[in-house]
Parts: structure tokens; sequence; C-alpha cells
């Protein structure tokens, strides 16, 4: 098997190119380094299956020889990152989407799209189903991301309808783990970075708002299921163990042990998602998933690397 990775420099990007690699395929590796970096992927460039191409996936791509799968995880990810790069983060979603379903369609490739549980918005029914529709700001500063994302799904679904080409949509939740970007202002890499250099854990609101953390391990091998089976209809993937923000925030301030950090209240960003938990029924039953590292053993891992790179 031959499969290629747009964004496989970024932070899951780079844990699929491992996965794909031990599972013996070659990989193709698409990314412009916008929020990914080559570190993620150096202890691959020894190996003679592993091929890096620096590109904009949003531009013309061309792939020399047969490919078997496209797995499009190219996007920034993190809101930080997405509201610094808002019109490429529109253009990767939607030209660049249609540019690694085209690549899909031209080798009679599988085709998996990394969507998101954004695509839910702040969401008024819980825990979310892949059924429900959404609650997302068109026009609110996430809308750059959220609309991308959806804009991904439809013409994916389109290319399966209407070009018959096999595609797969895994809709993502807060996944974490080695090598998030130390800077990339997510929540996780924040409060790890903070505590560690004993600076205050900035809270966003009163933290009563709740994320579900998958570790990336678990969500890899929900996309490599996904992959191999024959489900074109979108599919959670997440860890459904919901906590506040901060408790998480105390949970990581422990595990640091002797942090002189403290906590301090910032402002909520604007449509910050109140409650996120995946119903991962579909996970379940069609790929016979579940996750399998709880979050103690997953922060553990965690925070080693961060301690590597703080
Ligand atoms: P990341 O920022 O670490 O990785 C994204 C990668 O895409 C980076 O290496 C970046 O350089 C690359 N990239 C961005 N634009 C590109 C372009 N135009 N051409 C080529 N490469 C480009 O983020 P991540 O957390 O690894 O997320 C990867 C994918 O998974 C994204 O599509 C994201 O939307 C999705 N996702 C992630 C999460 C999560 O919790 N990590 C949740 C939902 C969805
Ligand atoms: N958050 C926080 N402090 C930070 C970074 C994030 O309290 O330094 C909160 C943020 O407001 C959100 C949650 O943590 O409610 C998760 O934020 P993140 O940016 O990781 O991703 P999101 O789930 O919002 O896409």
């Amino acid at each position: 098997m031959r499969t290629v990775i747009t964004g496989g420099a970024g932070f899951v990007g780079s844990h699929l190119c491992e996965r794909f690699l031990a599972e013996g395929d070659e990989v193709v590796c698409v990314d412009n380094l916008l929020t990914g970096t080559l570190r993620n992927i150096d202890h691959l460039e020894a190996d003679p299956k592993f091929r890096f191409i620096e590109h904009n996936v949003s531009e013309a791509m061309e792939i020399d020889g047969p490919v078997d799968n496209v797995l499009h995880f190219a996007s920034p990810a993190s809101p930080a990152d997405y509201l610094a790069h808002p019109i490429p983060t529109l253009k990767v979603g939607s030209l660049g989407t249609h540019n690694a379903l085209g690549l899909a369609k031209a080798k009679d490739a599988r085709f998996l799209l990394a969507s998101t549980s954004e695509i839910y918005g702040d969401p008024d029914v819980h825990p979310q189903v892949e059924e429900y529709w959404g609650n997302v700001n068109t026009i609110g500063p996430r809308g750059c991301y959220d609309e991308a994302k959806r804009f991904a799904e439809a013409i994916t679904m389109a290319y399966h309808r209407y070009h018959g080409v096999k595609t797969r949509i895994v809709r993502i939740f807060n996944t974490y783990g080695p090598r998030m970007r130390l800077n990339d202002g997510r929540v996780l890499p924040n409060f790890m970075k903070q505590a560690l250099r004993g600076e205050p854990i900035t809270l966003y609101g009163n933290g009563d708002q709740t994320r579900s953390f998958c570790f990336v391990t678990d969500l890899v091998d929900g996309i490599y299921r996904l992959l191999r089976s024959d489900y074109a209809l979108p599919v959670n993937i997440g860890n459904p163990v919901e906590i506040t923000v901060s408790q998480l925030a105390e949970e990581i301030i422990a595990l640091v042990g002797g942090t002189t950090s403290t906590i301090v209240n910032e402002p909520l960003p604007q449509d910050d998602p109140k409650r996120r938990r995946p119903d991962i029924t579909k996970a379940q039953t069609i790929l016979g998933w579940n996750p399998v590292v709880d979050r103690a053993e997953g922060l553990k891992r965690t925070l080693e690397y961060f301690r590597t790179v703080v």
C-alpha cells in the first residue's frame, strides 16, 4: 500500500505516518510546515519507505506513481492558529480538500477526511451524535475553521455520491499527546508549559466549560479502522470521558507537582463551545473501536514529552 498523508508533519499527522509505516505501507507526507515542523518526522526520514514533500495542498498537487490511500489532515487545528491564519484555513479546507479528493479520484485511491467536532459548533445536543447538524456561527471568529470543515465534508460526500470515490469522514474530538506544538495555544500545551515554567495557568472564563480528551494513539487506531471499513458517513472518534477545563488545570498542576503556578482567569473567547462530548456508539459498533488510554496515563506520557521541549 502507498499512503499519502497531507499535514503529515503536524501533531496527529506525524503519528499517522508512524502507524502506516509500522503497518508496512509506503508513506508520502505532504506538508507546507505552516503549523507543523520537520522535527515531528525527523525520526522517519531514514526509512526508505518514507518520503516528505514540502507543498501547500491548496495549490494543485501531483504525486508520481500509484496511490492507495489519501488521508487529508492538512489544516491549522488550534483556535489560536486558525485565528492567526483564517484565509489559509478556509483555503485548505476547501481548495485543499478538492485537490486531495482529485488526487484520490485520479489514482482510484481511498480518501479519508479529518473533520472535527467543531462542525457541531457550540452544540445544543449533548452528547454529540453524528446525526446532529450543529450550531455554528458562520460569521464568528471560529467560522473560518468550522465552515471550511463543513464544506470539506460536503465536497467529500459529493465525490462519494457523484464520482464513486471510496471516502471516509472522521469527526475528531479534542486529541492530545506528544508532539503537540508547545506554543500552539491549545489548552493542554498551554497548561503543561505554564505549570512546568511556574507561570500563571490561564483559565479562560470560569472554567466550567467541558471537553473530552482523547490520547493520540487511540485516535490513530480509530482512523486506521475507519479507513479499512466500508462506512462512508461521518464517524465520531474521541474519548467520551468529559471534564471541565478547571478540572484539567487542577490535574495538570497535581501531575507536575511542586509547581509555583496559580490559576488566573482570562476572558472566554467568543463562541467557545460550552460542552463537548462525543457519542461514540457508531465507532464502537461499526469499527469495534474503544479508547484504551485513560487520562491519567495519557497526561503522564504527554507531560514526559513536554518536559523535553519546554
Ligand atoms: P497541526 O497544526 O499539528 O497539524 C496540521 C498540519 O497541517 C501541520 O503540519 C501544517 O503545517 C499542515 N498544513 C496546514 N495547512 C497546510 C497546507 N495548506 N498544505 C500543506 N500542509 C498544511 O494540527 P493537528 O492537531 O495535528 O490536526 C491535524 C488535523 O486533524 C487537522 O485537519 C485538524 O482539523 C484535525 N483535527 C484535530 C483535532 C485535535 O484535537 N488535534 C481535533 C479535530 C480535528
Ligand atoms: N482554554 C483555557 N486556557 C487556555 C487555552 C484554552 O481555559 O490557555 C480553554 C478554551 O477556552 C476551551 C478549552 O480550553 O474552552 C479547549 O480549548 P482549545 O483551544 O484546546 O480547543 P477547543 O476545544 O476550544 O477547540
